[in-house]
Formats: C-alpha cells, structure tokens, sequence
C-alpha cells in the first residue's frame, strides 16, 4: 500500500516512547481529536513574539503596545478563518467549553440541542434557565431532522446549539440544513466547531450559522485558548461573562458601567500568547490546499477503516446510517475486550496513543448501548500511514492473542502490572499519571 507522509511538521513528530520490550519508538498519536501537537509552524510563530510579551490593553510602554496590536491582528485573524461577518464579534476564550459557557450566559430564549453533543454542548444547555428541549437522535439522519423540525415548529425557540463533528464518531447532520430550518422557524444556531476546524473549511457567512465556539488546543495550538464567534447583539446585550479588569467603562462603589464588543467578556489580563498561537494555526491551514487536505485524511481514515473492519469482532459506532462522509475519527469497540485493556496494550505494547472511555458523552454512549465505552482513533494533519498501520497490525496481534503484558483494572482504570519502561528525561517528572481522567468510563 501506498505510502501517506504527514501533510505538515508537528512539534514532537519524532518523539521516542519506551514500549514493553524494552525499545524505543517513534510515538503514534492518533488522538488529535482530544488534544493535538502543535504545528512547527506555530510553535515558531510564539518563539518569534516571546521577545515583545508585555501586557495586553494596559500598559504605555513599547512592547505592550506591541503585544496589544498583536493581539488584536490575532483576533481579526481569527474571525476571518471562520467567515466572520461584518458586526460578528470575536472573543478569544479559553476553549470551546468556555465559549459555549459564554453563548449560555447570554441567549435569550429556549434552547434546542440533541443528544449527540458533547457535555461542553450539552450541560450549559441541560438546566438552561431559559428552557431546554433535549432531541433524542433517531438512527437516520432524516427522522433526526424531522424530530428537529417537529420541536421547532411547535414551540419558539432563540438557539438550536448543534455539533459541527461529533467528537465520538466524527458524523455531523447537514449544517445547511439544520441552519435553514432553524432560522426559517426564527432560532439562531450554534456549531460547536471544536472537532470540526482541524477537519475542514467553515464559515459563518457560507454557511449562515450564527456562532461558532472552537479550541485551539484541538488546532494544533495548544497554548490556551479558544474563541466564540458570531452575532454580536446578544453578546453586548448579556451580562459581562468574566467580571474583573477590561470589562468595564466606569467602576464606582456601588455601581459598574461595563463595556461592549469583546471585551466586555475578556475580564482578566488577556492569553496572548494562546490568541497568537491560534491566529498561526488558522494561517496555517488557511494556506494548505484543500484538495490536498481532504484527499490527506480522507486516505488516512478509509485505510483505517478498512484495516478495522478486516479484524475479527471490531465494531464500528455510528450514529446515523445516512450521514455524509465523518471527519478523522473513528471509534470502534473490540468483541470481549473491554475498551481500556485494548488502548491500555497499544501504548505499551506498540507506543500507539489513542483515547478510551465514554468521550464526553454519556447521554450519546448509553443510546449506542455502549456502557463501557469505546476506542476512539482520530487522523490529522501530522498523521502518517506508518501510525495507521501500527495500530492495525497491534489490533490483529491482540485478537491473536500475541499480549505480552499483564493488564489488570484497577479503581476503574486499566494498568500494565510490573510497568517498569523508563521514564523520559524530562525534569520533574516523577511518574506517568492515569490518563482516563474525568471522561472515564466511571
Ligand atoms: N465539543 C466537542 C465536539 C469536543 O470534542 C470537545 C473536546 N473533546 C469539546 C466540545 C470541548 O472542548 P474543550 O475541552 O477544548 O473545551
């Protein structure tokens, strides 16, 4: 089979981690879709701007009226590589959480959101004090838009918030479709864009979406931040989001003139560095060519596919049978292994690193009926053919009972026993730590 190089250099594509038997290899990250490396470009881009950091909106000197400008061609940037339109604002957050928190803080009205999404898109919404309708997704992507359409035709609503990519299986609903429907019935609509962005092109002016909220951890910045963009009245309109210093006009002791535009939601001294980081990443993927892109992942993701649909007892989740073509992520369970065991054995046996648990999205896992969770592989920009093949081929020695370790679950966590790889030379690092962290199938 043919040979996928990665499509752009990432800070750590080289970086050796120690495996079962002793050696050392080149780490596969397959698990982008929760957190990716940065760009070298990115990293280059904040190694530039460290000389000229001073405070941002609050200082005369110099640099701080350097470090102010970069922040704001940073946020221009980034609402540009998301179609903002003319009077959008651009508020730099600091993850797609936050800038869904932020959206929450502010609607006006009841609240649709389908049962898909991920908790950063679905508990701001659960006990949302302008009211909530929670839509069960059907197994086709029709009936789902029909169940959307039945709520929206029988109830006025401000905001449908819908994911642009699910974080579990990659899948989304038509966004044309949910956006035309949506708006002809007067609701806005939010696309929670965080798995969406690394992915593929988006923008609120082709697309006619209201607000997009996305991290740039998840775009190959990983410096802290995250941003919402979209409609401005709302966001002018709701309380201050972060109240303290920069958001306010006038403060007297008993009374606060608070400010409009971003900042009025920026309280506190602003990320810089993660708003620069993730202006880079936006140039970066602004200038790949989208043919090229494209064809780059959608390789990826059909060799593994096809690699996991070869192995005995692998099941692929899907959410709708009738969905178009799912971004780089793929989760699959493995017939009598409990997902933690096999994601536990390829980082140790094969230096693969991918995410095992309920992703986030307990409402979604316990509809697909999968209590204990599931694997979940994602492809991007770095990703080479050799890391896909890597994990095919530690799949099929598993299903062929080539397990070299002992695996043992403990507390809810799966753990290689008698774990003696070496820890890297990383000053401070005292241990690994358990991973599975607070999305755990727990
Ligand atoms: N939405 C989706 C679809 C996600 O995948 C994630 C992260 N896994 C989030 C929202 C939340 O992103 P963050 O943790 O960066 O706030």
């Amino acid at each position: 089979m043919r040979e996928i190089p990665a499509l752009l250099p990432l800070v750590g594509a080289d970086t050796q981690v120690p495996v079962l038997d002793g050696d050392w290899v080149t780490y596969a990250n397959l698990d982008g879709a929760a957190s990716t490396p940065a760009l070298q470009s990115v990293a280059d881009r904040v190694a530039d701007v460290m000389p000229w950091y001073a405070s941002v909106h609050r200082g005369a000197g110099y640099l701080s009226q350097v470090s102010t400008a970069l922040y704001e061609e940073a946020r221009t940037e980034i609402g540009a590589f998301v179609g903002a339109r003319e009077g959008d604002l651009t508020i730099i957050t600091r993850n797609t959480t936050d800038s869904i928190n932020l959206l929450a803080s502010v609607v006006p009205g009841k609240v649709l959101v389908i049962d898909v999404e991920h908790h950063a898109n679905f508990l701001p919404w659960q006990n949302h004090p302008q009211g909530v309708t929670i839509v069960v997704g059907s197994p086709t992507v029709t009936a789902t838009l029909d169940r959307i359409e039945a709520e929206l035709e029988g109830e006025a609503y401000a905001l449908v918030a819908v994911t642009g990519a699910s974080n579990v299986t990659g899948e989304s609903l038509p966004l044309d479709r949910v956006i035309a429907v949506a708006h002809e019935h007067g609701a806005r609509v939010l696309v929670d864009g965080a798995q969406l962005l690394a992915h593929r092109r988006f923008s609120l002016a082709e697309s006619d979406a209201d607000y997009v909220a996305f991290s740039a951890h998840k775009l190959y910045a990983p410096y802290g931040a995250g941003a919402l963009v979209g409609r401005r009245d709302w966001l002018d309109d709701g309380p201050a989001y972060l109240s303290g210093g920069g958001a306010v006009r006038q403060v007297q002791l008993r009374d606060t003139s608070w400010t409009d535009g971003p900042a009025r939601h920026e309280g506190g001294t602003p990320n810089l560095v993660g708003a620069v980081a993730l202006a880079a990443a936006c140039r970066a993927i602004e200038a790949l060519d989208t043919k090229t892109w494209h064809e780059h992942e959608t390789a990826l993701r059909d060799r593994l596919v096809s690699g996991l649909t070869s192995i005995e007892g692998v099941r692929i989740a899907r959410l709708w049978v009738d969905s178009d073509e799912p971004v780089g992520v793929v989760t699959f369970t493995m017939e009598d292994a409990e997902p933690g065991y096999v994601a536990a054995y390829l980082s140790a046996e094969h230096g693969v690193g991918v995410r095992d648990g309920r992703f986030c999205a307990h409402p979604l896992l316990a509809r697909l009926d999968l209590p204990l969770g599931a694997v979940r592989v994602s492809v991007g920009l770095g990703t080479t053919s050799e890391d896909v093949d890597r994990l095919i081929e530690g799949l099929r020695a598993f299903v062929n009972g080539q397990i070299k370790g002992d695996y043992r679950l403990v507390d809810g966590l799966w753990h290689l026993e008698n774990d003696n790889r070496p820890l890297p030379e990383i000053d401070g690092l005292l241990a690994l730590a358990d991973t599975a962290g607070i999305c755990a199938p727990d």
